[in-house]
């Protein structure tokens, strides 16, 4: 692979966009842009606004582009370059993104699933280098997840492989925004656990004061976030909120871990950012669900917020290989 090329980095998030230019071989960004996609959007507007922003990390930028990876927070058909839908922005439905790249930007382009392409960020760059098998799980307002197999993304017949947020972990589980009760993402993602924080604190007016005190009484307003700052401060009822969806998340990473025997788990999302107790309470659910002998290797996600990011540029980088 020649060595003077610039990749580019797109992501397309439900609720922001973000832009990454780095060269091929670098393992840092030579630009890098996020916006919120503003409220009222469609899929055109939110490409113009990616496209302005690649147009302002590209102007100055001495090397040649070589090819562009996008990731999408939503189906996609990865063979096709096809967005199927949004389930946030509208106007994505059956849109040709692959083909709306390559013609703008005028270089091979690659697209996938925000799950998919996070996967493949961290297994190229992140927690996950060097196995030839992962899952990686994603744990944030939703549970996703993608495969990696024999160092390859794994996709399934539909581009849906890896859908362990829809997992049913208990049949007789709150109802799943997708219709089933009990999903993994019912039980474990941060909706979940904020939902049950509020309903301890509304029947034991002693308990959870340090998380309390965080929303000033107001109990509504409470987040997984604060339930995390508060377990991660000794708060004894976040603690056990977080328990709970540790545990949850812990049997559906065992069940998947039983399934594919994969070599490590990488979890990354905003809830995987609890701390060492929440992923010693997952590790501990996982164990006992899955046969004695089979490798339980579950270890936070090393690119945060940009494994996406860093993903698509694995993906420019294999067009590039390709080309
Ligand atoms: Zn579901």
């Amino acid at each position: 692979m020649k060595r003077d090329w610039l990749l580019l980095a797109l992501d397309f998030g439900g609720t922001k966009l973000t832009a990454g230019l780095a060269a091929s071989g670098e393992r840092r960004w030579r630009a890098h842009q996020r916006v919120p996609s503003p409220p009222g959007s469609n899929a055109q507007s939110d490409l113009e606004i990616m496209m302005g922003l690649a147009r302002d990390m590209l102007a100055p930028a001495k090397a040649p582009l070589g090819a562009v990876g996008a990731s999408f927070g939503g189906p996609v058909d990865a063979a096709q370059g096809l967005v199927l839908l949004s389930h946030h922005v509208p106007g994505w439905e059956k849109m040709p993104l692959r083909e709306s790249l390559e013609e703008r930007l005028g270089v091979p382009a690659a697209v996938d699933n925000d799950a998919n392409v996070a996967a493949l960020g961290e297994h190229r760059f992140g927690a996950g280098q060097g196995c030839d098998s992962l899952l990686y799980v994603t744990v944030s307002t939703g549970i996703g997840g993608g495969w990696i197999v024999h160092g390859r993304p794994y996709c399934g017949a539909d581009g849906m492989a890896g859908e362990i947020g829809h997992m049913v972990i208990d049949p007789i589980g709150p109802v799943c925004t997708c219709g089933q009760r009990g999903c993994l993402e019912a039980l474990a993602a941060g909706p979940a656990i904020a939902r049950h924080a509020q309903q301890r604190l509304a029947e034991d007016p002693q308990a959870g004061q340090a998380l309390r005190a965080l929303v000033g009484g107001e109990v509504q307003v409470v987040t997984a976030r604060h339930v995390s700052q508060a377990a991660k401060a000794g708060d004894e009822l976040s603690r056990q909120a977080l328990d709970q969806a540790a545990r949850a998340l812990g049997r559906g990473i065992g069940s998947a871990i039983s399934l594919m025997n994969p070599q490590r788990v990488v979890v990354g999302g905003g809830v995987a950012k609890s701390g060492p107790r929440y992923f010693e309470a997952v590790r501990a659910a996982a164990r006992v669900t899955v046969p004695p002998e089979m490798t339980v290797d579950i270890v936070p996600a090393a690119l945060g917020d940009d494994a996406p990011l860093w993903g698509a540029i694995a993906l420019a980088e294999n067009c590039l290989r390709a080309s």
